[in-house]
């Protein structure tokens, strides 16, 4: 039985020649977890004198599109809601934040971002580790991880995780 073995320059100098396409298959992935990935949302009041204490220190407030705001409870609402100290919105007038107080004639509105996550999202370039080539995708600041699998709030409130970077792999290895 013949065997064969590379000799380690030779795995080397193969590794260097796939590099490329190695760092290709990451760029696709890239672009399409650049499509799955989720806008983000930004509260923003209308910053008149009337605008409530809660709202203010929510203005500019970012999160991913799938997740919740979190914002200053109000009183009435933790002594007659059941809130904590963060009441959770999907966005201005969320009912489903259980607040009422927090939500009575609320002005505010989200400002959609379409690319709040996917600016976040890039490849690194081939690293060649003997015959191994590794090439990462990644996604960085301070909501990707939540913004990917989803979170549970208090209260029983869920966010779906979004899973942009995980379909993505699995779409991009669908196609090869
Ligand atoms: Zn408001």
């Amino acid at each position: 039985m013949a065997k064969f073995t590379a000799n380690p320059a030779l795995e080397q100098e193969l590794a260097a020649l796939i590099a490329p396409h190695i760092h290709e298959i990451g760029r696709e992935v890239e672009r399409q977890a650049k499509v799955f990935a989720p806008p983000t949302k930004k509260w923003i009041t209308v910053a008149d004198d009337h605008v409530r204490p809660t709202h203010v220190a929510a203005h500019g407030q970012e999160v991913p599109d799938n997740l919740r705001f979190k914002i200053n409870s109000m009183k009435w609402d933790r002594d007659h809601r059941g809130v904590g100290a963060l009441t959770y919105m999907k966005a201005p007038r969320d009912e489903s934040s259980r607040a009422v107080a927090n939500i009575k004639n609320c002005r505010c509105h989200a400002q959609s971002i379409p690319d709040g996550i996917s600016r976040n999202i890039r490849t690194l370039p081939p690293v060649i580790t003997g015959s191994k080539v590794t090439v990462k995708v990644i996604a960085t600041g301070e909501w990707v991880i939540p913004a990917e699998i989803g979170t549970l709030y208090p209260g029983n409130l869920e966010a779906k995780g979004a899973y942009y970077m995980a379909r993505a792999a699995a779409a991009v290895a669908a196609r090869r």
